[in-house]
């Protein structure tokens, strides 16, 4: 009985994940194929990303951003290739 009930739990399970992919690595917000922010620090102001501040993360492309605040955000959005071209290749 309760392996039955193990087995429905788990094909319940599998209908529900497929829009969202494997769900085997640990919480995280990024979805799958996207390159992790590689730098502590803002992409556009250089300053260090501490986790106090209005820290805003953006998705551009498959690579992930993280800004200080919104405002260097909106610095990113006006130009983004510049920024994007000074991000060290994690891959
Ligand atoms: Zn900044």
């Amino acid at each position: 009985m309760k392996a039955a009930f193990a087995v429905l739990l788990l094909v319940a399970g599998l209908s529900s994940c497929q829009t969202a992919g494997p769900t085997s690595r640990p919480v995280s917000q990024r979805p799958a194929g996207v390159r992790p922010y590689p730098m502590v620090t803002c992409a556009v102001c250089e300053d260090l990303l501490d986790g106090r501040g209005p820290e805003v993360t953006e998705v551009r492309g498959r690579q992930e951003l993280i800004f200080c605040s919104p405002a260097c955000q909106q610095r990113f959005q006006a130009s983004p290739s510049r920024y994007l071209a000074a991000l060290p290749r994690a891959n």
